[in-house]
């Protein structure tokens, strides 16, 4: 169980200039985050070390970029427009309007796989109020995608949706990547990038956001060999885990029953985390059999099949979809990290993230900011060490040096460096360590 504190999270990602309320100077928008300079640096170094592992590092996966905006097709063929809804009931009094699947989940009663008017039976038969304590509506379904037009005139032929996730951009490009690379089966698609969702109650900090990023892989495969790619894509999806520095007895793996999934889904593997908030799907890897490239087939009347190559066999492929979260990888990453501990008596916060995660990695100061000359030297060791690690060595002479360490404790920046007037005698600096606030003297050289 993680014993973190939800607001204690929230609280230092915006003093130290991780992540703000969007829009926040004007009181907010809700389900809407901005990232400061070091959410961002953080963000990037988790999608970074994703697209090298999946893709970089693999010769069986290719990358995309494809447009946020689509036409309209994509989200009819794709069902989306018809039932990409949740189920939403109001207060009857103060016309609140709730996520009917969340409000029976508050009050201890899990309703996936449930419809809608079994989840209507459940809130009369046990009489459960909304959170005002006031009866609730019957349920409706709510399409959780924002409509748009596109161009100058607004017609039915105009709208277009701001993508709900990244999938849809990279079937839509299946062909595109067989005609110009020829791939051998089995291959991957993938892409990172901006999702939005018409969340009815987005809550929890980032976890339910209205705008939000993915890391999405469509694998195709031979129909009869989608196990093996399943178990490949899992296993590859745990050790991406691992480097995330995730504890593995947070992580727990959900085979989702039957009457849970999607109906087109042969298999879906949640992979859960114990969040300071519960318990809750991290990301997902699901069997959806042919059912995107076959609804792309019958909408766009192009052949969506495969031809084996030297043969004469085709086949509309599979496909095996392992999709991440970014702000949900994000929020395990922070939440995992996030310590508390006793220094002479005093209470300490630090973020023992991985060295290859943190934001900054190295915080350079001199001792004294008033002493020229311990000043140009710190310049000097702050230049080299930037050059070894672009964007990620902070310079920091605010306050005093113990001010300064636990700033950089917070932040989770592994190495304070810190020159004093030894260093213009030997060239040694005190290196402080975030974990065990040990101090050493290393030569500059040896530390570039
Ligand atoms: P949930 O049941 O939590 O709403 P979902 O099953 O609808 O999620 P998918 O459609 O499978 O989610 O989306 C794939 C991934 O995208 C999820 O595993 C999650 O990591 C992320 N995701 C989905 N919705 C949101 C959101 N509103 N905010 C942040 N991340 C999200």
């Amino acid at each position: 169980m993680n014993q973190v504190k939800m607001e204690d999270i929230i609280s230092l990602c915006k003093r130290r200039g991780f992540i703000y309320q969007g829009s926040d100077v004007y009181g907010g928008l809700s389900g809407t985050w901005d990232y400061g300079p070091l959410g961002v640096q953080l963000k990037r170094n988790i999608m970074q070390l994703w697209w090298r592992r999946f893709v970089d590092e693999r010769d069986d996966i290719y990358g995309v970029d494809a447009a946020i905006l689509m036409n309209q097709k994509v989200w009819k063929a794709s069902g989306h427009v018809d039932t990409f809804v949740d189920p939403l009931c109001e207060d009857m009094v103060n016309h609140r309007r709730y996520r009917t699947d969340h409000i029976l989940k508050d009050n201890g009663i899990d309703a996936d796989g449930m419809t809608m008017a079994e989840m209507d039976a459940a809130i009369a038969e046990k009489g459960i109020k909304s959170p005002d304590g006031n009866p609730l509506s019957k349920s409706r379904t709510f399409n959780m995608m924002f409509k748009t037009h596109v161009g100058a005139t607004e017609s039915d032929d105009s709208i277009s949706y701001l993508r709900p996730e990244t999938a849809q951009g990279i079937f839509t490009n299946f062909k595109n990547v067989v005609d110009s690379f020829y791939p051998n089966l089995p291959f991957g698609i993938a892409q990172q990038g901006k999702a939005f969702r018409n969340e009815i109650a987005p809550r929890d900090f980032v976890f339910r956001s209205r705008e939000f990023e993915q890391m999405e892989i469509e694998y195709f495969v031979d129909p009869s060999k989608w196990q093996e790619a399943f178990d490949e894509l899992l296993a590859a999806t745990h050790a991406f885990l691992e480097e995330l520095g995730l504890k593995p007895e947070y992580i727990h793996e959900l085979d989702v029953p039957p009457e849970d999934r999607a109906h087109y889904s042969k298999k879906t593997i949640d992979i859960e985390y114990d969040y300071p908030i519960g318990r809750e799907e991290l990301m997902g890897i699901a069997y959806r059999t042919d059912f995107d490239l076959m609804n792309i087939q019958r909408v766009s009347n192009k052949s969506m099949e495969y031809t084996v190559k030297g043969t004469n066999t085709k086949f509309v492929p599979h496909v095996i979809e392992p999709s991440f979260g970014v702000e949900r990888a994000l929020m395990a990453v922070l939440s995992g990290a996030y310590r508390e501990d006793e220094q002479n008596g005093e209470k300490r916060v630090y973020l023992a993230l991985p060295e290859h995660l943190a934001p900054v990695r190295f915080a350079v100061s001199p001792l004294l900011k008033n002493k020229p000359e311990l000043v140009e030297k710190a310049r000097e060791v702050y230049a080299q060490l930037a050059k070894a690690n672009p964007g990620r060595v902070m310079w920091d002479d605010n306050g005093n040096i113990g001010k300064r360490y636990r700033r950089q404790d917070e932040i989770g920046t592994p190495h304070c460096v810190v020159i004093d007037f030894q260093t213009l005698e030997d060239d040694t600096v005190t290196v402080r360590e975030r974990d065990t606030t040990e101090q050493r003297r290393v030569k500059v050289e040896e530390l570039v």
